[in-house]
């Protein structure tokens, strides 16, 4: 039986180890939150007394942690000393490209292979098993991660060398941000031109205007498929963690000198939507700014 340490169970972390028990992995998990261990022992896993503990007798290490200080802290200070020759290190949180390469040359220093495996998805994904996992690395490291990360996902991506996956990852969320804005204002301004917002969808998702934040993620309430407008924004992708992504991808951006205008507009409204108060509202509930 593989042993994967998992550390970090929190919204997305939870979900994850869960799946990696239903499908026979025997997972350590630790977490500084008494209420996560609680939960993943619940779930199955065996609790572990530290990370370096669940490290040191793992085959794999995946972490989900909230940003690249976290990262960076963890497998400087505890994963990189503790882990046995041969395991394999997976980074699953979101992070600047920075982090994620500087943290994988200390670990490729000491001889041990790392991915950076960001996620696309939700809680709900995370949950049922159907991530999209965007994978930075080398090819051998990255068909050694396919089975474990299968157990938690629908799709593996390979994306490039270290790195590429929060690459990926940042421009993806950069462009659903900039393009979650503009289909907002287009069905605002639909509105106050005397259009109904079912027919414009009608039209927009069968037209050139097409994009999922439109047909898969309607920010209108009863049109298109269920989605958070329905739900009064709740759940979903909080616009406090598209700002965090909006964040990292001007990060990015200012690193390699690249333009980025959408993008830095796309940021500046989120954080003026986060400061009034939305920030743990789905990223959708944008379209009550523009009204
Ligand atoms: P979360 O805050 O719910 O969970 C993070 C967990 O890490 C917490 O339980 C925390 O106690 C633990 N932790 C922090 N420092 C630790 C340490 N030093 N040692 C052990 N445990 C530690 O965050 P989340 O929503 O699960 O997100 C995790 C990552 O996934 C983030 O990088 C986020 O951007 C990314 N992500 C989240 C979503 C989402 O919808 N929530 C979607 C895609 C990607």
């Amino acid at each position: 039986m593989t042993t994967v340490a998992f550390i970090g169970l929190g919204n997305m972390g939870s979900g994850m180890a869960d799946n990696l028990v239903k499908n026979d992995y025997n997972v350590l998990a630790f977490d500084l939150s008494e209420a996560a261990l609680a939960k993943a022992k619940e779930a199955g896993c065996t609790i572990a007394q530290s990370t370096e503990q669940a490290a040191a007798e793992a085959d794999i290490v995946i972490t989900m942690l909230p940003a690249g200080k976290h990262v960076k802290d963890i497998y400087s200070n505890q994963i990189l000393s503790s882990v046995c020759e041969g395991t394999l290190l997976i980074d699953c949180s979101t992070i600047d490209v920075e982090t994620a390469k500087s943290v994988s040359e200390l670990a490729e220093k000491k001889g041990l292979k790392m991915l950076d495996a960001p996620v696309s998805g939700g809680v709900a994904a995370a949950a049922g098993g159907t991530l999209t996992f965007m994978v930075g690395g080398d090819a051998e490291a990255f068909d050694k991660a396919h089975g474990v990360l299968s157990a938690m996902g629908k799709k593996i991506v390979h994306a490039g060398g270290h790195g590429a996956g929060q690459a990926a990852k940042i421009c993806n969320n950069m462009l659903l941000g900039a393009t979650m804005i503009a289909t907002c204002e287009s069905f605002q301004l639909a509105k106050k031109l005397g259009l109904d917002a079912q027919v414009f969808f009608d039209i927009a998702s069968n037209a050139s205007g097409q994009t999922w934040s439109m047909t898969t993620y309607c920010p209108v309430k009863g049109v298109g498929p269920q989605s958070p407008a329905d739900n009064d924004f709740a759940g979903g992708f909080a616009s406090a963690l598209m700002l965090k992504d909006l964040g990292l991808a001007m990060q990015g951006a200012k690193g390699v000198n690249a333009q980025v205008p959408m993008g830095e507009l796309a940021a500046k409204w989120f954080e003026m939507h986060c400061e009034e108060g939305n920030a743990g509202m789905d990223f959708s509930s944008i379209i009550n700014r523009l009204a």
